[in-house]
């Protein structure tokens, strides 16, 4: 009998397929979103879902050489595809040990322990849910969308 626990792959690959990495964990414990409004530009979104991860753990299977990384004056900064523009994962500017990792791109299912919440003074009134009118099993056809958002032909 082993005590040590079993090691779990984690694979992720951006929108296009091009860019390939991997990591090896028991499980992903702790995920944080950030709410800053750099983090709202890069992912799009209200905030990022994301990870960290020892670079020891990571490693790119393909695709590494199509990454650019685009960095602010500030020092944030964010890498992507040139293919598809997907947000890939970069190490730390401040710690090269550490990898910083989009949880989007994630092909396993699983299911963060704990969660923090960065930044939480700069969150979007729209980051929170809203009255939910209807939940579509799948992605619903556009023509049954346009009352809501109001489009007319
Ligand atoms: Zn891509
Ligand atoms: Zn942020």
């Amino acid at each position: 009998m082993s005590a040590m626990k079993e090691q779990q792959k984690y694979t992720g690959v951006c929108l296009c397929g091009a860019v390939h990495f991997e990591f090896h964990l028991t499980k992903i414990k702790m995920m944080y979103r950030c709410y800053c409004s750099l983090c709202r530009k890069q992912s799009g979104a209200a905030s990022n879902a994301s990870t960290f991860v020892q670079a020891e753990l990571f490693q790119w299977q393909q695709g590494e050489q199509l990454i650019q990384t685009y960095v602010k004056d500030t020092g944030f900064t964010s890498s992507f595809c040139t293919k598809c523009g997907s947000p890939v994962p970069n190490a730390l500017a401040i710690n090269q040990k550490v990898m910083w990792i989009p949880l989007g791109l994630i092909q396993e299912d699983f299911i963060p322990e704990l969660e923090l919440n960065f930044c939480v003074n700069s969150k979007t009134s729209w980051a929170e849910t809203h009255q939910k009118l209807s939940e579509f099993d799948e992605l619903p056809n556009m023509l049954d969308l346009e009352n809501y958002f109001e489009i007319n032909n």
